[in-house]
C-alpha cells in the first residue's frame, strides 16, 4: 500500500512515496518551472505507483477554504504562471483518490508534531526562516486553518534600536519577513547569510526580531513547542540568541516550558514538509474509509 506526497516549492517540488509504515521507498526533487512543466513530470514520478491516498503542503497562499472556490488554488503569489492556478484540482484530475491540501509550513508542523521535535505532544508551531518566514500550527493534534491559513511570517515586530533598513516585504516593507527572512541580512550588509561571521552585529538584531515574533505566537496560541526550520536557523549560535532574547522579552511573564526544550531547530532536518504530507495523506485516506 503506498502514499504520495509533494512538497511544493517556489524553487523546487519534492515528490515522495512510502509504503503504509510511512517508509519513504522514493522520492525524487523537479525545478518549479511552469505549472504545465512542473506538473507533467510529477504526474511521470508518480504515475509509476498505484496511490491509496495523497498530501500536498504548497507554497502559498494558498485556497485551503473547501466552501470556497479558490480550494486548491495557488493565490497571490509572485511565483510567475502559477498565481491562481488550480494545483489541487490538477492533481486530483489525474489521480482519483483522497487527498490532503495544506501548506507547506503546516505540513511541516505536523510532519515535527507526529515524528519529529514534537512528538508525543498534541500542539506545535513550526516557523521557517529562509527566502521568506512562514509558519504552520498544529492545535489538539490538527492543523489550524479556518478562513484561509495563518501568515505568520508578515507580523508586525517592534523595530530595533539601531535598525533603519526599510524591509524587504513587496507588501508590509517592515513586517518580520521583512526585517529577517535571509534576503533582509544580504541587503543590509551585502553579504549572503550563510557568509556572515557569527559575530557580525546583524545577528542580534536578526534575534531580536524572531524572539520578538515567538513570543507573540507563545502569547497568543501557548503551544508545547516552538520548532525552528529553514536556511537562516543553519546558523546554530543564532538559536541561543534567539532563546536569550526570547527569555529577556518575555520577561517570566508566562510560564513556558524550559527555553532550551521550548525553542528548538527541526528534528526532521529539509524532511519536515514531505514526511508530514504523505502523514496527512494516510490520515486523509482513513477519514475516507480507504483504510480498514
Ligand atoms: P527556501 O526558503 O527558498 O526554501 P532556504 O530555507 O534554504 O530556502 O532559505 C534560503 C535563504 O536562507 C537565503 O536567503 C539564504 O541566503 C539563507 N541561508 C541559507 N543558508 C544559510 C546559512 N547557513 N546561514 C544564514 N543564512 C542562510
Ligand atoms: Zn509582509
Amino acid at each position: 500500500m503506498y502514499f504520495g506526497a509533494v512538497e511544493a516549492g517556489g524553487t523546487k517540488m519534492i515528490c515522495a512515496v512510502a509504503d503504509d509504515q510511512m517508509t519513504i521507498i522514493d522520492q525524487i526533487a523537479i525545478p518549479t518551472t511552469t505549472p504545465q512543466e512542473t506538473l507533467a513530470q510529477i504526474f511521470v514520478f508518480f504515475d509509476r505507483y498505484s496511490l491509496v491516498a495523497m498530501g500536498v503542503g504548497s507554497f502559498g497562499p494558498i485556497g485551503v477554504d473547501p466552501a470556497k472556490e479558490s480550494y486548491g488554488y495557488i493565490l497571490a503569489t509572485p511565483k510567475k504562471g502559477w498565481t491562481d492556478f488550480d494545483f489541487l484540482g490538477s492533481l486530483k484530475e489525474r489521480y482519483k483518490i483522497p487527498f490532503a491540501w495544506t501548506t507547506d509550513v503546516n505540513a511541516a508542523a505536523y510532519g515535527e508534531l507526529k515524528q519529529g521535535a514534537a512528538k508525543g505532544k498534541t500542539s506545535c508551531i513550526y516557523l521557517t526562516v529562509g527566502t521568506g518566514i512562514g509558519a504552520g500550527v498544529v492545535v489538539n493534534g490538527e492543523i489550524f486553518q479556518g478562513n484561509g491559513h495563518p501568515e505568520m511570517g508578515h507580523i508586525r515586530v517592534k523595530r530595533h534600536p539601531s535598525d533603519d533598513y526599510e524591509g524587504t516585504c513587496p507588501y508590509h516593507g517592515d513586517c518580520l519577513e521583512g526585517l529577517a527572512a535571509g534576503p533582509s541580512l544580504e541587503a543590509r550588509t551585502g553579504i549572503k547569510g550563510q557568509e556572515l561571521p557569527e559575530d557580525h552585529p546583524i545577528w542580534g538584531i536578526q534575534a531580536y526580531y524572531i524572539a520578538q515574533a515567538l513570543m507573540n505566537y507563545t502569547l497568543t496560541l501557548a503551544p508545547e513547542k516552538i520548532i525552528l526550520g529553514g536556511g537562516v536557523m543553519n546558523q546554530e549560535h543564532l538559536l541561543q540568541k534567539i532563546r536569550q532574547q526570547f527569555t529577556e522579552q518575555m520577561a517570566g511573564y508566562m510560564e513556558t516550558p524550559e527555553v532550551n526544550e521550548y525553542i528548538v531547530r527541526w528534528a526532521l532536518p529539509n524532511q519536515s514538509g514531505i514526511i508530514g504530507s504523505l502523514l496527512l495523506g494516510k490520515d486523509a485516506a482513513n477519514q475516507k474509509g480507504f483504510l480498514v
